[in-house]
């Protein structure tokens, strides 16, 4: 008689390089039943957003073709994970769930319900170290507690993340005798169809095959300019591996192997260097991960207790004149704009705007939050809580909050010649570099040349820096 299936949950993981529940499945070599559940929105929008929907939808299309050329299927439903999950397994006849841990707290809510349900009717349940380095609990500080400051913990991830060893791609993916029916991606609904939609997407192919791809390009012709140009919004020399790592099409110990691997063959201390700062990079990804499972409130409430008095000043039109890129500030009008048309910003950039809003306009952190979470392609929850609540300053680690970026002082910093300026806010191409970052101290014969009308053709800026500062301290102060 042939063995009864292994349903294969899968969530964040559409991948088949280093997928431990896939591997530990394949392993069995009983058959396979690979399962994506499109579950209703969580609580506190923690569901996926606009963008990440779409980019979603192309990496079901991608993973569903990669596993029909390993003689598999994607099986598509939507629906509670419990309910879908017993219906599955019934109409299979299969008593087995495999899958990969999600360290979002709604996930790990999802994943004890299912847990229960499978207890209550026989079945078993298997579960896997998902798209991290580490486990959150795997590391701790001397009291025992979870880490809050990063240093430490990037010192003490060290000596684990030696000589990681990713799964391997399985060749071949054993078939039941009879697949259950399947949703297709567009029952999904997680395209609109909208024009945003589209030109957004054209910046990005998604999937796995993809996501390796453009990880070998980065370690192969970036990684050496990755130190010292990572914060030039304008050079490409980061990773752009986000999405993919958001979305689980590529692992954390897939990309560090392979950096591992490539460091065996070099002596070069520049390249090691560069490695030095890339995997820091991916260990703030960890921390992040960190944070959020051991303080899921963090997604809302800030960690820093003392900032749950902080006065903000709440004003829809603001926060609207912020998402619609028209502060009067170019180097945040650009990211907004990078961030509007591409679903990705710059880390330098997201750091100047996100500082923008909740400082200079004392609009709630959360709610910038919110607007990264609908248009960012890599859309993250962890890493999103862990950038608003550091920029906020009432995160982990988080920046002095008396520290207020100059949005005019970092554009002439990270962006000398205005050339990121001038890529995403062209109405402001003709003006010379002096004037990019500050348009409104320009010469009138400079902005009739670049045939600028200040609050006509780009807007006056919507707030005066030194006050916006004063505020900002001022409402600080009343919290110390
Ligand atoms: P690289 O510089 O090539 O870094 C490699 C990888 O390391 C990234 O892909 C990412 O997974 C990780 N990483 C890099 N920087 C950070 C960081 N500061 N914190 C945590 N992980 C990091 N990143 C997201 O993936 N999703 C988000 O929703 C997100 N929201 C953010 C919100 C704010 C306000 C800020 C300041 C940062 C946010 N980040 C977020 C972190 C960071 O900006 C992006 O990960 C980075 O810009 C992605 O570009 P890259 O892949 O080229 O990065």
């Amino acid at each position: 008689m042939p063995s009864s299936p292994i349903i294969l949950w899968l969530r964040n993981d559409l991948r088949l390089l280093d997928n431990p529940a896939l591997f530990h499945a394949v392993q069995t070599n009983r058959p396979i039943i690979p399962v994506y559940i499109e579950q209703p929105g969580g609580p506190n929008n923690w569901s996926r957003g606009s963008a990440s929907n779409v980019w979603f939808a192309q990496s079901l299309r991608s993973f569903a073709n990669t596993l029909q050329g390993h003689g598999s299927k994607l099986i598509i439903r939507s629906g509670s994970a419990t309910e879908v999950l017993r219906a599955v397994t019934q109409e299979s006849q299969s008593d087995t769930v495999f899958f990969n841990r999600y360290y979002e707290p709604y996930e790990r809510h999802t994943e004890s319900k299912v847990e229960s349900l499978l207890q209550s009717v026989g079945g078993k349940l298997q579960s896997f170290r998902g798209n991290v380095l580490l486990e959150p609990w795997e590391i701790q500080t001397r009291n025992g507690q979870p880490y809050k400051v990063f240093t430490p913990f990037y010192k003490a991830i060290q000596t684990t993340i030696q000589a990681v060893q990713p799964y391997p791609a399985p060749t071949q993916i054993i078939s039941p005798d009879q697949w259950p029916n399947s949703l297709t991606v567009e029952d999904l609904g997680l395209e609109t169809g909208l024009e945003w939609e589209s030109s957004m997407m054209q910046h990005w192919i998604s999937g796995e095959d993809h996501a390796l791809k453009t990880m070998e390009s980065f370690l192969r012709e970036k990684l050496e300019n990755y130190p010292d140009g990572r914060d030039i919004p304008s050079r490409p020399f980061t990773s752009t591996l986000s999405p993919y790592l958001s979305h689980g099409e590529l692992s954390p110990r897939k990309v560090l192997h392979s950096l591992q691997s490539m460091l065996v063959e070099t002596s070069d201390p520049a390249t090691i260097a560069a490695a030095e700062t890339f995997v820091r990079q991916l260990i703030w990804r960890e921390f992040a991960v960190h944070l959020l499972y051991h303080f899921p409130h963090t997604t809302e409430q800030p960690l820093n207790e003392k900032f749950s008095r902080f006065p903000w000043n709440s004003k829809p039109d603001d926060l609207r004149t912020w998402q619609r890129c028209e502060t009067g500030y170019p180097i945040v009008d650009a990211g907004m704009r990078q961030l509007w048309q591409t679903g990705w910003m710059h880390n330098r950039v997201r750091m100047i705007v996100a500082s923008f809003l909740v400082k200079h306009l004392l609009q709630p952190w959360q709610d910038g939050a919110r607007w990264f979470r609908d248009t960012l392609v890599d859309a993250d929850l962890a890493n999103n809580t862990l950038g608003w609540q550091w920029v906020a300053g009432s995160g982990a680690d988080a920046a002095p909050y008396f520290r207020i970026f100059n949005p005019v002082l970092q554009g002439e910093k990270f962006d000398k010649d205005g050339e990121y300026v001038k890529k995403w806010v062209p109405e402001l191409s003709k003006l010379p570099s002096k004037w990019i970052h500050k348009p409104w101290q320009a010469p009138k014969e400079q902005l009739q040349y670049a045939g600028i009308t200040l609050g006509t053709t780009y807007p006056e800026p919507m707030v005066d820096h030194t006050f916006a500062r004063e505020r900002a301290l001022a409402a600080y102060n009343s919290i110390k």
